[in-house]
């Protein structure tokens, strides 16, 4: 039964395009609208319960409400939510994330990933005083302007991954690559000598689904992005605090010149966190001549569901994340080897996704040549099944800590008879 989200639907949509604050909630012939949550589960308005995937599209690495996060929410908005000035946590979680990700000597609290790619790249046109930068096709860094040029995600989803209202003349500064291409990469930087400010990467892709780096790629842009002049942005808003405490740059052994962090680092709050070399860094205003600022940034509330997160996290270690993970995997690659529908089970760590598509995906070109049809088809009738995948062939599934071996197993059952069903 469905009725509430239905009509809670109608509703909205006269209000709010499309019904939702964020295209990528939108799915047919409606979304389901969630009354609350708790571990691996969510439940609708109507009262149906599902094992959440979709987990806000990554930052609840804990699951819903854990009780370490509540309650340091709790205890801060006791003390109360904002000030607008300078707090301790900021400063014990600035140390934090610098123990973890060396790169980051320095960091600055934001609000959001958008925020925080949007200043990465101020950043690195102020210090290196060049106007373009260079991206990879596929990759979503957020929905400023810069960086909608073929983007992943929702844009990808609904058909706009160059978004209209974007200036030719921004765009026209963003230079496109091939991820996993280096050869892409190289001829770009070469074509535009001494004009290139910044290369931006996922340095695992989690906005077209889960793509890997192949052997080398991500060592291979940090060399050609050293013999050019150029910062290396690494966008870890994903896989930062998951594929590692120190995020992919520690598990892929690799180091940037700046990088972004969000999701996982508020805890389910609101949250951006770019950082960089003391010497980088020391260009950001009140230091230096790159401007930013924010009314809630280093918000007390987030930092302390970030800490309260990260601090369990520790406690936890990754490996009981991994170990599921490779559950989901292996164990979608078993159910589904008979089926005649090309597939292609995707991820790392714990993230994953099942490509509809018969060639292995090392790139956005070859994530589009899923049929995503039917990956709609698959979704719409999980949910019936209790399952909630992320509402889309181009996003990343996500596990937390909260997700039982036992839901994995279900979960793994219902999606392979689900895919049977569908593609018959
Ligand atoms: C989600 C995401 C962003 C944007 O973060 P918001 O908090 O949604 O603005 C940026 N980069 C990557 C890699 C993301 O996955």
């Amino acid at each position: 039964m469905n009725g509430r989200s239905e009509s809670l639907y109608q509703r909205a949509r006269k209000v709010m395009p499309g019904g939702v604050s964020s295209p990528v909630r939108a799915y047919q012939p409606y979304p389901r609208y969630i009354s609350s949550a708790k571990g691996d589960r969510i439940t609708d308005v109507d009262g149906n319960e599902y094992i959440d995937y979709c987990m806000a599209f990554g930052p609840l690495i804990l699951g819903h409400a854990h009780p370490a996060v509540v309650s340091a929410l709790q205890a801060q908005a006791e003390r109360g939510t904002l000030y607008g000035a300078p707090i301790e946590a900021e400063a014990q979680f600035a140390e934090e994330i610098s123990r973890e990700y060396r790169s980051m000597e320095m960091v600055r609290f934001v609000s959001s990933g958008t925020e925080a790619t949007m200043h990465a790249l101020r950043l690195a046109r102020g210090h290196t005083g060049r106007k373009k930068v260079l991206k990879f096709e596929g990759c979503f860094h957020g929905a400023h302007d810069a960086v909608l040029v073929k983007a992943g995600s929702g844009a990808t989803t609904h058909g706009a991954p160059n978004s209209s209202g974007v200036l030719e003349e921004v765009a026209s500064n963003t230079l496109l690559a091939t991820y996993n291409d280096l050869g892409s990469v190289e001829s770009a930087l070469r074509a535009h000598r001494g004009e290139v400010a910044a290369v931006i990467v996922e340095p695992v892709m989690g906005n077209v689904g889960p793509v890997l780096p192949a052997e080398g790629f991500l060592q291979g842009l940090r060399d050609l992005t050293t013999a050019h002049g150029t910062l290396l942005i690494f966008d870890e808003v994903i896989t930062g605090f998951r594929l590692s405490m120190g995020g992919a740059q520690r598990r892929y052994g690799v180091a940037p010149d700046i990088t972004t962090l969000g999701k996982i680092a508020g805890g389910g709050m609101p949250i951006g966190v770019f950082g960089a070399s003391e010497d980088i860094m020391s260009k950001i205003s009140p230091l230096g001549k790159v401007y930013q600022a924010g009314t809630f940034s280093g918000n007390p509330m987030s930092l302390a569901a970030g800490m309260a997160t990260v601090k369990e996290l520790r406690g936890q270690g990754h490996e009981g994340l991994e170990r599921k993970g490779d559950l989901m995997r292996r164990g979608l690659e078993e159910a589904l080897w008979d089926l005649k529908v090309p597939h292609k089970v995707a991820g790392i760590g714990s993230m994953f996704q099942l490509f509809l598509s018969s060639s292995p995906v090392r790139n956005y070109r070859e994530a589009l040549s899923s049929d995503s049809a039917m990956f709609d088809r698959l979704f719409r009738r999980l949910l019936d099944d209790g399952i909630y995948l992320a509402p889309s062939q181009f996003e990343t599934n996500f596990l937390s800590t909260a997700h039982t071996d036992e839901d994995i197993r279900r979960t793994v059952d219902c999606l392979a008879a689900c895919l049977r069903e569908v593609s018959r």
